[in-house]
């Protein structure tokens, strides 16, 4: 593995900015300090949203497909350098190396869908009611976009974001989780590079800026920022929903999911452990679409809850950046104890707790690795109603479909989900509309994993907010509804008599 400079320096880091600012970044591998970056400034943060509106006024105008030619290049800079930036991704936020590579990936992928996208932004011709006339709905560039993003999911959110809305024709400002400011640097400086391959680009059309809870509210409060697109907790949502409606902004949430899957009795077991295993402990159970409860048939509960116990015993917990391991550290302590609390009160509600306890504290006493947890719960009529942000995997039995639907959705996230079933019937219930509530239902994967040219994103306290694929697009931009009339007369809709 390329060392930390080298990375560093391969992404166009220069030194100068990665010592003696105000922000100490430490690895959760070990602890051990990355870099020390400089906070944002309220002073700045205006700054930046002059030069955010400056870079619209310019941008709007350029036709969509050229400003797609950006985002193509873009695409082309983050192949050359996903190994760098996978790295990167592995050592601030923790995530294993093959799952940094996957979400440098997921950018290359999204830049590819709004490429093509940049010539697909088209509106409707709809039929008017008078004669000689001609109604049209258009799509149109919104304005600066603000992006907050989460520390588990520290490049990609913001891609998913920004490839959207440059095509669209916005300039972007993000702020990235205080937790992982220098991946944000980096993609800066790759979408800098594209920039000037590409050439004549607007400067501010891409800006970061750097800091915790108070510079997201500024930026919330902002009123020249048209549209907020937040990733975050609950917490974080219930905060920014209200505040940029209260200015009448739009918001996109994408916040915190307690994602299911039913196993029914018909289910490929093989399949479903497999599944169910990559879905509660990849990224050591800090996705926002992590797999956090099964709800199993009794008839297959204890074959499942054995097969799964046996997987989990072959789990290699660890430093992410070595080949062998699946699970690496938790972000940070508040992480670890937040998962002893969980599974605490878990045995307190009469669940059997297997797992769970810290590991490698000599090896790494300033970093937090735990050990899976599996939890069997009794029967019960509500499931766990919290994100617990770390790997624990709740299991409770159900014995008629029905009763596993109400489980499923009896709780007030409404991200990912899935079942497991080879019956056709279960399969087409779960997905209907009296099926499961959430933005996203799978029949047999797991609930994670999601691929781009979907809209990802969930109902109930995960926001509402669509992001990525399908018409997500929408989501950053103004629509205008047109009606042209070519006619020498002036008829009036609903036929009104308006004569002098
Ligand atoms: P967090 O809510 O602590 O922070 C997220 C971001 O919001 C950070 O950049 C933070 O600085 C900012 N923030 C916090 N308070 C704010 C405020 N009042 N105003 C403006 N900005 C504010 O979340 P986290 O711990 O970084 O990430 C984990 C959470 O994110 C989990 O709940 C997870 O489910 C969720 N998540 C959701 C999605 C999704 O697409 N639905 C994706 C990734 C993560």
């Amino acid at each position: 593995m390329t060392d930390k400079q080298t990375i560093f320096s391969n992404l166009g880091l220069d030194a100068a900015s990665l010592s003696g600012g105000n922000l100490a970044v430490h690895s959760p591998i070990d602890g051990s300090l990355l870099a020390e970056v400089s906070l944002t400034s309220a002073a700045q943060f205006n700054d930046t949203v002059d030069r955010a509106e400056a870079a619209f006024q310019q941008w709007r105008s350029v036709p969509a497909p050229k400003r797609g030619e950006l985002i193509r290049v873009f695409g082309n800079v983050l192949r050359e350098h996903k190994e760098d930036l996978g790295a990167l991704v592995s050592m601030e936020c923790g995530k294993i190396f093959q799952e940094g590579l996957g979400e440098v990936q997921e950018m290359i992928d999204i830049c590819d869908l709004a490429v093509g996208l940049s010539r697909q932004l088209f509106g409707l011709t709809i039929a008017s009611e008078r004669p000689g006339h001609r109604m049209t709905e258009s799509w149109h560039p919104i304005g600066p976009v603000g992006v907050i993003s989460a520390f588990n999911f520290p490049v990609a959110v913001w891609s998913w974001n920004t490839a959207l809305a440059v095509v669209c024709g916005n300039s972007v400002i993000w702020k990235p989780s205080e937790k992982t400011p220098l991946t944000a640097m980096a993609c800066l400086s790759l979408m800098n590079k594209a920039a000037a391959q590409v050439g004549d680009i607007p400067e501010g059309l891409c800006q970061v800026v750097i800091g915790a809870a108070d510079i997201g509210e500024q930026m919330v409060n902002d009123q020249r920022i048209p549209v907020i697109s937040a990733t975050g907790s609950t917490a974080m949502g219930r905060k920014v929903g209200p505040a940029v409606a209260a200015r009448f902004g739009r918001s996109i949430l994408e916040l915190g999911g307690n994602n299911a899957i039913i196993v029914a009795p018909s289910a490929d077991m093989d399949m479903a452990v497999r599944a169910i295993l990559f879905g509660a402990v990849g990224t050591a159970g800090q996705r926002c679409t992590t797999t956090r409860r099964i709800i199993a048939h009794q008839d297959v509960y204890d074959s499942l809850v054995a097969a799964l116990k046996q997987a989990y015993g072959a789990i290699r917990v660890g430093d992410p950046m070595q080949a062998e391991t699946l699970v690496g550290p938790l972000i940070d302590q508040a992480a670890f104890d937040a998962m002893q609390r969980a599974l605490t009160q878990a045995k307190q509600a009469g669940g059997k707790v297997s797992g769970g306890q810290r590991l490698l504290e000599d090896q790494y006493p300033d970093a937090f690795y735990a050990q899976p947890a599996i939890v069997e719960m009794p029967e019960v009529e509500q499931t766990v109603q919290t994100e617990t942000f770390a790997p624990i995997l709740y299991i409770y039995p159900y014995r008629e479909l029905d009763q596993a639907i109400g489980l499923h959705n009896d709780v007030p996230q409404g991200l990912s989900s899935a079942i497991f079933t080879t019956d056709m019937r279960e399969a087409e219930l779960f997905t209907s509309a009296v099926g499961s509530d959430c933005g996203i239902a799978n029949v047999n994967i797991g609930t994670s994993g999601a691929e781009i040219g979907g809209a990802f994103g969930g109902e109930k306290e995960t926001g509402g907010g669509r992001e990525s694929g399908s018409d997500a697009w929408k989501g950053y931009m103004r629509r205008a509804t047109s009606t042209v009339n070519y006619s020498t007369e002036l008829p009036l809709a609903q036929g009104i008599e308006f004569n002098i």
